[in-house]
């Protein structure tokens, strides 16, 4: 694998008309059956991240996004927000996986792209960028040539909800997207970023195999669990999200935030485990 196979850019999935809102997507899929069947049906990230999208499975969430859109926040009054599930971003070939929440509603679901668009965003690239895994300190725009190496960045739920919470069915009707582009990814470090993204990889893994424990094992920053499915195994990294409820109050700092990336990054070294 070369650095630059490891290396990949902003490039958005689903459209090629940024900057601004694509044409509207195919239909796709309209109901839990549909995400389950669809995610299944993706044989490498290309073919998911262009199917995440089109989603409408979920109504109160497909409302959500597009009544945000509608609205806007006046400081974005002149974009056009994406409005739609917003697919992973990054290495394709990424050691390490980062799991966020969901997109934000004028964060991701403005730009479509993770963690792309504002403050929470701002925090985890500069350490990425401190630690090695992005090019640049700053998420901006979809195409603002961020690239991203040996890191992908995902979410259990893929469209902005009220108040930054899915109710529980929706993460399950979202969660075959999250298991697809784990099978795909392989990643040797899960990075959880807060509890709800906790719980949903655990239960992902659970699905396919691994070894979890009963009970579950607690989320904590810097938690660090190694689960086991054959000969392979993966390790689960827990972080405060950074959220600005964490960063603006120091329960998240940028040192705390560097150390588990430097941490995921040394886990993710073929001599480990
Ligand atoms: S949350 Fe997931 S399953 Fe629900 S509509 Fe959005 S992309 Fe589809």
């Amino acid at each position: 694998m070369t650095d630059v196979d490891r290396t990949h850019g902003g490039a958005h999935p689903a459209t090629d008309a940024r900057p601004g809102r694509p044409a509207a997507p195919p239909a796709g899929p309209g109901s839990a059956e549909d995400v389950a069947r669809a995610a299944a049906a993706a044989s490498d990230l290309a073919e998911l991240d262009a199917v995440v999208p089109t989603c409408r499975a979920c109504p109160r969430l497909v409302e959500w996004r597009e009544t945000v859109a509608a609205t806007k926040r006046a400081a974005f009054r002149d974009d056009v927000y994406w409005a739609r599930p917003v697919p992973g971003f990054g290495d394709p070939a990424a050691r390490v996986l980062v799991v966020g929440l969901a997109p934000a509603a004028h964060g991701a679901n403005r730009t479509g792209r993770m963690f792309t668009g504002d403050r929470s965003g701002d925090f985890l690239f500069a350490a990425m960028h401190r630690t090695g895994f992005a090019s640049q300190a700053t998420s901006v725009r979809a195409d603002d040539g961020l690239v991203l190496s040996d890191v992908r960045i995902t979410a259990p739920v893929r469209c902005a909800p009220p108040a930054n919470a899915p109710t529980p069915q929706e993460r399950r009707t979202c969660g075959p997207y999250l298991g697809r582009e784990v099978e795909l990814v392989e990643p040797r470090v899960i990075l959880v970023l807060g509890g709800f993204g906790w719980q949903a990889v655990l239960s992902t893994l659970d699905e396919q195999g691994w070894d979890v424990p009963r009970p579950r094992p607690r989320f904590g920053h810097g938690a660090e669990v190694r689960l086991r499915r054959g000969d392979a195994s993966v390790v689960l990294l827990g972080c405060f999200h950074v959220s600005q409820q964490n960063t603006f109050t120091g329960r998240l700092t940028p040192e705390m935030l560097d150390t588990v990336l430097l941490r995921a990054r040394t886990l993710a070294q073929p001599s480990e485990g």
